[in-house]
């Protein structure tokens, strides 16, 4: 997809259901991909940060989430057709997940929220499989084991939510380092949304 540059970072120019074809896509041709809905705080982190800068180039795809996002792009000229927001996406994608069989994990929130967000998405996408869940408040030892279920239970989709950035760089750093590189996965940082489906 064409790249527009906000704030020195690039967003993808895409549309939600582009986004769905995108992963689609990907899980078809295998490779494990990062996902990231870049908000104006996080864009706003990444101009006087270079690491968070270079993590939002190397991710395989950017969505403008919030419209101060689309605001900025409309004002550089290169205007961003749609709002993709964390939360948005991952309702969109649970769907699709639900039809193709995809097999999710989610990751992240206060013990107990993880499993609550499955059981009541779990009514909502009755086909839904969910292969993992955790809470986001591990220990080093505790993180191992969760790398190690990721890596045996092998889920399609992979929502994290830790808080931006640094839920988004712990997918990087599993994708990098801890999976094969032939592992059919895409993982999106969701910052609290796993307390919105957990009601
Ligand atoms: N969180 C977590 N582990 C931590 C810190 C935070 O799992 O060590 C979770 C927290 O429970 C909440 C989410 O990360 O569910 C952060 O939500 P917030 O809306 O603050 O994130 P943002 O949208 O700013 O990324």
């Amino acid at each position: 997809h064409p790249r527009v540059t906000v704030l020195g970072s690039p967003v993808d120019k895409l549309t939600m259901d582009d986004a769905v074809s995108w992963v689609e896509k990907k899980l078809d041709e295998g490779g494990a991909r990062q996902v990231i809905t870049a908000n104006p705080e996080i864009l706003y982190e990444a101009a006087s940060d270079g690491h968070l800068r270079q993590l939002i180039e190397e991710a395989d795809l950017v969505t403008a989430d919030g419209i101060g996002v689309l605001w900025a792009a409309a004002q550089g000229g290169d205007p961003l057709p749609e709002r993709i927001t964390g939360i948005d996406l991952m309702a969109a994608l649970l769907n699709r997940a639900a039809q193709l069989g995809w097999p999710v994990c989610l990751l992240g929130g206060k013990p107990g929220v993880a499993d609550e967000a499955a059981k009541r998405l779990c009514r909502q996408y009755p086909n839904l499989q969910v292969a993992f869940t955790g809470h986001g408040y591990f220990n080093d030892l505790e993180e191992q084991e969760i790398i190690r279920k990721i890596g045996e239970r092998k889920p399609y989709l992979l929502f994290v939510g830790l808080g931006a950035p640094r839920q988004e760089y712990w997918i990087a750093n599993l994708i990098r380092n801890h999976l094969p590189p032939k592992a059919h996965l895409v993982a999106i940082g969701i910052g609290g949304s796993l307390d919105v489906f957990a009601g």
